[in-house]
């Protein structure tokens, strides 16, 4: 069927709409049983996700509404290793064949005829990034940029600045660059996040609450010091201890024993000072990896106490 340009539209605003409804819930990154959870625009359901499909056009649309790479299992990478040109922009492979057959041979060639639809109307999509088996990072509105025939990839934009921004795009080269880097340290973080809230079985590593919404991915090192998002850098911590910890009021010794500022500890106030920071001053931190290569970096811990040190 010929889908109408304003039905296409509808569908992409209310996925988008739906899946950042959906964040607000669940977090950044999603579980596959929430993002294959139809929406219903006109009265058609429409998936926003297909897991077996890299490219995905759903049967009431001319052009694709997601394309998805699959999470590295295990140490084995993902069928295609998707990266950035040197454009700037992401790039995403063609969808190969399966087989030899000529079916199979027609069905690829169709799914990416859709993302060339896609790009041909402006039409926004969504780009998923698999983060962990069962668990994907959307990146929304991803425009496709341009068509490689040579290489088999489209470059798609993932910056999420929306079409107003494609025009400067083109004109202005040198911040491709610097747009690519966003879009490497957002696909890195969220992999960070995953790898230490699995380490910490999602626990906070001072407190021990386990509330997933309240739990984040801390850095050691931070960002700005040049500290990388790989889990011997990280910590699960609980927003009040990632603050206490980020603002210097609460450190981690290298023996894993949790210190409180001096000035801090001799504060009077109500309950929240005394069990949620004060309690904890001189205690060995509440949750471990149970796996030894993903404890914290003894050399990390150190500079951090250092700095810890420093502020007090
Ligand atoms: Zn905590």
């Amino acid at each position: 069927m010929m889908a109408s340009q304003g039905f296409e539209e509808r569908v992409r605003t209310a996925c988008f709409a739906a899946i950042r409804q959906r964040q607000a819930v669940h977090g950044e990154v999603l579980p596959v049983e929430v993002i294959r959870e139809p929406v219903v625009v006109d009265g058609e359901a429409v998936a926003p996700f297909l897991l077996q499909r890299g490219i995905h056009k759903p049967r009431q649309l001319d052009a694709a509404l997601a394309v998805t790479t699959t999470p590295p299992k295990q140490g084995v990478d993902a069928p295609y290793q998707d990266h950035f040109g040197a454009d700037g922009m992401f790039r995403y492979h063609y969808r190969d064949p399966g087989s030899t057959t000529a079916r199979s041979r027609s069905q690829a060639d169709a799914d990416n005829e859709a993302v060339r639809h896609a790009q041909r109307r402006s039409l926004p999509l969504v780009y998923w990034y698999g983060v962990v088996p069962g668990r994907y990072r959307p990146f929304y509105p991803a425009y496709v940029i341009a068509d490689h025939p040579e290489t088999r990839e489209f470059s798609l934009d993932l910056t999420e600045l929306g079409a107003r921004h494609l025009d400067d795009l083109a004109a202005d080269a040198p911040s491709r660059a610097y747009r690519a880097e966003i879009v490497r340290s957002r696909m890195h973080q969220a992999r960070f996040r995953e790898a230490v809230m699995r380490a910490y079985q999602h626990c906070c590593a001072i407190c021990r609450l386990r509330r997933a919404e309240l739990v984040e991915a801390a850095h050691i090192i931070g960002d700005a010091d040049g500290g990388e998002p790989v889990v011997t850098n990280g910590m699960a911590l609980c927003k009040l201890h990632h603050a206490a910890f980020d603002r210097h009021i609460l450190g981690v010794r290298p023996d894993l024993r949790i210190a409180i500022r001096e000035d801090i500890l001799a504060e009077v106030d109500g309950p929240m000072l005394l069990h949620g920071l004060q309690g904890f001053h001189g205690q060995q931190l509440g949750v471990m990896p149970r796996q030894r290569r993903d404890r914290p970096s003894a050399e990390f811990l150190e500079r951090r106490w250092e700095q810890f040190r420093a502020a007090g």
